[in-house]
Parts: C-alpha cells; sequence; structure tokens
C-alpha cells in the first residue's frame, strides 16, 4: 500500500509517499531529512499528537488556563484526554509549567499550564 504525506516536522513541509506492507513502513520517498523518515513511520504505524486546551481555574485573576502536553501522545487518546482536562480545575495562583493532569491516562505525559493567572 502507498501513502501520501506532508512531513509537518518542519515549515518545509516535503511530500512524502510511504510504501507500506504488512503494516510496516517499508520505504519512505521525498524526504530531505531523516526526520521525514521518522514522520511517515510514526504517522503511518502510531500517530502522535501535541494537545493543547484550557482548564478551568478556581479563585483566580481568570477563569481558564491555557494548558498543553509536554509531549506528543497517541492521537487515539486525544478525546479521552480532553475529557478528564474538562472536569478538571486547578487552583489560583498558577505558573507556567504547574502540572495541571498528571500522568494523564498513564501514558507519561503530564498537562501543564501555559500561561500566569494570578
Ligand atoms: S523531511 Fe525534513 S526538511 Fe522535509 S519537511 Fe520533514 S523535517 Fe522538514
Amino acid at each position: 500500500m502507498i501513502r501520501e504525506l506532508t512531513c509537518v516536522a518542519c515549515p518545509l513541509g516535503c511530500p512524502l509517499v510511504a510504501t507500506i506492507e504488512n503494516g510496516e513502513v517499508v520505504d519512505v520517498k521525498g524526504n530531505t531529512c531523516k526526520r521525514g523518515a521518522e514522520y511517515a513511520k510514526t504517522e503511518c504505524t502510531h500517530p502522535v499528537r501535541s494537545l493543547t486546551s484550557t482548564a478551568r481555574v478556581n479563585g483566580g485573576s481568570a477563569y481558564v488556563v491555557p494548558v498543553k502536553s509536554s509531549k506528543a501522545m497517541p492521537k487515539e487518546k486525544l478525546f479521552e484526554a480532553m475529557e478528564i482536562i474538562n472536569k478538571t480545575s486547578i487552583n489560583a495562583p498558577v505558573h507556567i509549567g504547574d502540572v495541571v493532569v498528571p500522568n494523564i491516562l498513564g501514558l507519561d505525559v503530564d498537562i501543564v499550564a501555559t500561561n500566569e493567572v494570578k
């Protein structure tokens, strides 16, 4: 099976063509650097995404604080993670990097604040 992708690992956006056999990427063409080949392999076998959202803040100068995942997480877990974040609140003050949800879904990924709330 052939799959066409656009590499998003840098702004150049190289068009990639991945050859998949028995669920494995056996060849990648079109990549300018090896990051493109790694991206194609991950995207075709186990896609991951960074998650960004907001979490509620109790008693702060704002009602919500922007949050993000500390690293990319499996794409199929994003909605489940969002449900947890939507049920979570953190007490003010909030500082950049504060962990809002530790080890979400047991994925070794923290959800952390990306802004301050007094
Ligand atoms: S293959 Fe390399 S140069 Fe091309 S978009 Fe991906 S990271 Fe950038």
